[in-house]
């Protein structure tokens, strides 16, 4: 009954487009904590994702700096989150690592009391140390946006068979939107709304598909976006940009990215 796929009329009106009044900063800053010199491309595909999909602000901060800037010299790079600047939503978790610099800086980012999209090792982390959980600053919306095995560790079994169920129920346990991703995805929040993406294709089951997701969610968060919505249009806006960047054929993470402004724009000519 409430379980419902977004219409892309709504996805594109939601989506952030400017207005005469608007600057970077009404448009968001997003900041994305993520990557490490075993995995720079994961910092440079969220980082590309939230640059391509807001006309707002991305700054990023990680031991990739000098690879993002290279990849998006719009992007302002910092070698940490503690002198990152003014963020208004972050995404971390993609290929921080679980060790204690990723513990340090999904700390971080949990007490700096903006919105949070937490994907990958962010959500790994949150399962094999839940304390984590406690830098978290009560009443700033959480994203988490797991795979199924992610979805595992997090609640200690798998989707199974209900998964509008599994994902309604880890929403209220960790009370956040939760989005499962899968070629059905599906975003709950803690009071049981439940939302469904069903991708058309599998092109985009493909390694470093998952970042790309992560940097729509928090551009999106930071434009200020109710984060259940957010998560949602980010789904759907990925799907979409796969299916045109595909059109057929594999498509690499980097070929989502550059089918995120077609996406955009066919949802906002709607
Ligand atoms: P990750 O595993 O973190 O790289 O995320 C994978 C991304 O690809 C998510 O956005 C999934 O929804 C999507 N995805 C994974 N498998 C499929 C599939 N079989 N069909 C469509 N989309 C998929
Ligand atoms: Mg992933």
């Amino acid at each position: 009954p409430d379980l419902r796929q977004l219409d892309p009329v709504d996805v594109g009106l939601a989506w952030p487009v400017p207005g005469p009044r608007d600057d970077k900063y009404s448009q968001g800053v997003t900041g994305i904590a993520a990557g490490s010199a075993t995995y720079p491309g994961a910092a440079v595909l969220a980082t590309g994702s939230a640059v391509l999909s807001t006309s707002g602000m991305v700054r990023y901060a990680g031991p990739a700096a000098d690879v993002v800037r290279s990849r998006w010299p719009e992007v302002v790079a910092t070698g940490s989150v503690t002198d990152a600047g003014r963020v208004q939503a972050w995404v971390v978790g993609p290929g921080i690592g679980t060790g204690r610099e990723g513990r340090e800086v999904l700390t971080h980012v949990l007490g700096a009391g903006v919105p949070v999209c937490a994907d990958a090792d962010a959500t790994t982390l949150m399962a094999q140390q839940p304390d984590v959980l406690d830098a978290r600053d009560p009443g700033t919306p959480l994203v988490l946006t797991p795979h199924a095995g992610e979805f595992e560790r997090l609640m200690g079994r798998p989707p199974g068979e209900d998964r509008v169920a599994s994902v309604r129920e880890a929403a209220a346990k960790f009370d956040a939107v939760v989005l499962l991703k899968g070629n059905v995805t599906i975003v709950a929040d803690p009071g049981g709304r439940v939302l469904v993406n069903v991708a058309r294709g599998s092109w985009l089951a493909t390694a470093g598909s998952g970042d790309v997701l992560s940097g729509l969610v928090g551009a999106l968060l930071a434009a200020g976006l109710d984060p259940w919505l957010a998560a949602g249009c980010a789904a759907h806006v990925h799907s979409l940009a796969g299916e045109i960047a595909a059109d057929g054929a594999p498509v690499s993470a980097s070929g989502i990215l550059s089918g995120i402004p077609d996406a955009i724009r066919q949802v906002v000519r709607l």
